[in-house]
């Protein structure tokens, strides 16, 4: 069998280097914490959570419950480390961190066919590899990805809106109109505010919690390469917000007539209940083909989610919103995926140099892991002579492959595991929770088939991750 690398020993690093290594390879997993370290990360050891200690939901009619019944399929051994490292939190997989990274590190160190490698990766490999050196990837590296995909095929912060289910819009208030009646009649649905209804809405927001971010992750760009060589230095500048894609509570700080001048401008937006322009107006954009998820536009935001949830829920038809993706803006180093990768994570000119985890732009500690496993999936399958292979869209995995390949390049952002990214069902039911259940039952089967048709074998997790 082929000598492969892993660059980054983080959680997508981890899962495809087990996945290589027990499909039979000889794995170098390079990890260059602590000879150099990220602005994040506390130790040296692998697959270090760097904020929460929680996995979410186990509940697979949750969409994050879902993925790790797929990941389970597949053989996974972040969740086998994390069961041994469990803490007790409701549904919720929670973790105890430092059991949880220490298992994974002794685990992954002692598989005969991974050898760990302590360095920094500063250029491409030539030979297979997966590269999942996460959101904070060394400067050095990003230069050299930067070389090959082009300048433009990196982002250096998220800068996201949130996203809600077409379902959870009120329509009999929501009309679907673009601007001046251009493009396609069901591109944007509008939802109308009253004068009243503004002021308020710009009260809440103006008070509302939020996030404030890391240090780190405040400063200049040029100034966090010179404390921790993280990001390329010749993107200084006034980092965090750039004035093209400012939180919408900034702008709400501005004057009472930003947002209605800016993101909320409601000319050429004619309410056809009233017969008039409104006196502002929150558009939502179709986010995916089938039109299941709807996105703020202009509305990225740093505030705490609990407060998107109360403070967007005031616009007119958005009371019972069910939001998919949150709001947020981070320092994350990411890959234009739809721009510059084919559809399983490799630039076309590298078939065999597969990108996995958050660089890809997956949101999330599990959907990293496993964007991990398939890339291990798929480079063993390219080592064997098969075509790599993508799930079926009705799985979580599916459909966030789906997304990555599909969405609009020139407005990428990352995303997390959702119902939205299925495909719909052919039949409607009615009550929430059936269908959920119907969702979950129709991903499993369709991975089932899809493994079987494609011979993929679960990787074994059980025997090598007990103590
Ligand atoms: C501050 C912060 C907080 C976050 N909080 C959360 C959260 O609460 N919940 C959540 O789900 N997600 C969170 N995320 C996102 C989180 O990083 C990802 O979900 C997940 O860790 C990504 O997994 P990964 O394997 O892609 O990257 P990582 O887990 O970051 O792993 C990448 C690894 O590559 C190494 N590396 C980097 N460059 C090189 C190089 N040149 N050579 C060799 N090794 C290299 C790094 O040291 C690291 O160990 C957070 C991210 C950040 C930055």
């Amino acid at each position: 069998m082929a000598r492969m690398t892993v660059a980054g020993g983080g959680l997508a690093g981890c899962e495809a280097a087990w996945q290589l290594a027990e499909r039979g390879h000889e794995v170098t997993l390079i990890e260059m914490r602590p000879v150099r370290a990220t602005p994040a990360h506390q130790t040296d050891r692998l697959a270090e959570l760097v904020c929460t200690n929680s996995f979410k939901s186990t509940d697979p009619t949750n969409a994050h419950g879902l993925l790790k019944t797929e990941m389970r399929s597949l053989g996974s051994l972040l969740l086998a480390a994390a069961e041994e490292a469990r803490v007790p939190a409701g549904a919720a997989l929670a973790v105890d961190r430092d059991v949880f990274s220490a298992r994974m590190t002794a685990v992954v160190a002692a598989h005969p066919r991974i050898t760990l490698e302590r360095r920094e990766v500063t250029g491409l490999p030539g030979g297979p590899a997966v590269m999942a050196t996460g959101p904070l990837t060394s400067a050095a590296l990003t230069s050299a990805i930067a070389e090959l995909l082009g300048d433009d095929g990196l982002a250096f912060y998220d800068s996201i809106a949130p996203i809600v289910s077409f379902e959870s819009i009120d329509l009999d208030v929501a009309y679907f109109l673009s601007r001046y009646g251009k493009g396609d009649g069901d591109d944007y649905l509008n939802c109308p505010l009253d004068r009243e209804q503004y002021g308020a809405f710009l009260a809440a927001l103006r008070e509302a919690d939020v996030y404030p971010g890391h240090d780190w992750e405040n400063l200049p760009i040029g100034r966090v390469v010179e404390g921790e060589g993280s990001v390329r230095a010749d993107r200084g500048g006034d980092i965090p917000f750039f004035e093209g894609c400012l939180p919408i509570e900034v702008m709400a700080a501005r004057g009472d007539d930003t947002l209605r001048f800016g993101p909320m401008k409601p000319v050429g937006l004619r309410d056809p209940k009233t017969g008039r322009e409104p006196y502002a107006v929150l558009q939502l954009r179709r986010e995916d083909r089938a039109g299941q998820m709807w996105n703020l536009v202009g509305f990225q935001t740093r505030l705490r989610t609990g407060e998107q949830r109360r403070v967007f829920r005031m616009i007119p038809g958005l009371e019972e919103a069910e939001f998919l993706r949150y709001g947020s803006i981070h320092r994350n180093t990411y890959l234009n995926f739809p721009a510059r990768l084919n559809a399983y994570g490799a630039p076309p000119a590298r078939p065999g140099l597969i990108f996995a985890g958050q660089l890809t732009g997956v949101e999330g500690y599990t959907e990293s892991a496993a964007s991990g496993i398939l890339a291990g999936v798929n480079l063993d399958r390219i080592a064997r002579g098969e075509e790599p292979v993508l799930p079926p869209s009705t799985t979580m995995l599916g459909g966030l492959y789906r997304y990555l390949r599909e969405a609009d390049p020139d407005r990428f952002a990352p995303m997390n595991s959702n119902f939205g990214l299925l495909d719909p069902l052919n039949e409607r039911v009615r009550d929430k929770r059936r269908k959920r259940e119907r969702l979950a039952e129709r991903a499993r089967e369709s991975l089932a088939a899809w493994m079987r048709e494609h011979r993929i074998e679960a990787v074994e997790v059980g025997e090598g991750v007990a103590a």
